[in-house]
């Protein structure tokens, strides 16, 4: 993806849906990208009420469960996402950040069996993990991301990071701590932040495959193979997001002209290269 007059653009040159929003104000003078998750059930709901008047709220991009990305504003506009925030020495991040909704039911009670969001959907034992936020004491359920929706906020994060020379990415919970939570113990803070500003302290290290090991496009034997020869046993690979037993690669190094697959792998059967 690549970012062009601010706007983002797939990479065969399509700009991604726009819906736009009248909850904006100002120049933006962008520093940080900041994550947020939705709440919501779904991301078409949420694209409503982000360009509703009524909102005083908005976003630049919202991405749905399925990887689809709508901008609500241009890169070099305010948007209304942030509210009461400080970092870095600075207040009121709107002024200074992007911001990615990531469409997601957020946090989640236990009401008899099941794991159920503010606004009442029931979701099942494989679509959330159980957690306690690092600013609380006590465990709950979250909605788990899907691959699809990682793997797009990945390529639209580095592009727009790479447009605007961004210094970092946030969470809204590391900017506005104790009023905000979002995106969550589910989000792979650390290891999307890694990949994306490639640090040497808190870069992640490389891995290899202990066996022969089928790469699949989602996080369980259910999910198709995307290829049809296993990865040959070490082959190094780049952790990019994890779930449960489940992690998603990048293929390094170009075994068997399979260079550019990304996709998931069991975690036991992956190694710390040497
Ligand atoms: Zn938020």
């Amino acid at each position: 993806m690549k970012v062009l007059d601010h706007r983002l653009h797939s990479d065969d040159g399509e700009p991604v849906a726009f819906e736009p929003s009248p909850n904006q104000g100002g120049e933006l003078d962008p520093r940080y990208l900041v994550m947020h998750y939705t709440a919501a059930s779904s991301a078409d709901g949420s694209i409503r009420w982000l360009t509703s008047p009524d909102a005083r709220a908005s976003a630049h991009l919202v991405i749905g469960r399925d990887g689809s990305i709508t901008q609500l504003l241009p890169f070099d506009r305010v948007a209304w996402h942030a509210g009461p925030s400080r970092w870095d020495g600075l207040e009121g991040l709107n002024r200074y950040s992007i911001g990615i909704e990531l469409c997601n039911a957020g946090r989640l009670e236990r009401k008899g069996d099941k794991w159920c969001a503010w606004f009442g959907t029931a979701y099942s034992d494989d679509e959330i993990m159980v957690a306690s936020h690092p600013s609380e004491d006590h465990r709950c359920g979250w909605h788990l991301y899907t691959p699809e929706q990682i793997e797009a906020a990945l390529e639209a994060s580095e592009a727009i990071i790479r447009a605007y020379d961004l210094l970092d990415l946030v969470g809204h919970d590391d900017i506005s701590p104790g009023r905000k939570v979002d995106p969550g113990p589910a989000f792979p803070m650390d290891s999307f932040r890694a990949h994306l500003f490639g640090r040497d302290k808190d870069r992640p290290p490389t891995y290899e495959t202990a066996a022969n090991l089928n790469i699949r496009t989602g996080p369980g034997t259910s999910h198709e193979r995307l290829s049809a020869s296993p990865l040959p046993q070490g082959t190094r690979l780049d952790v990019v997001a994890q779930q449960g037993d489940w992690r998603q690669v990048k293929v390094l190094g170009g075994v068997g002209g399979e260079r550019d697959i990304q996709g998931w792998v069991h975690g036991d059967f992956i190694r710390r290269a040497e």
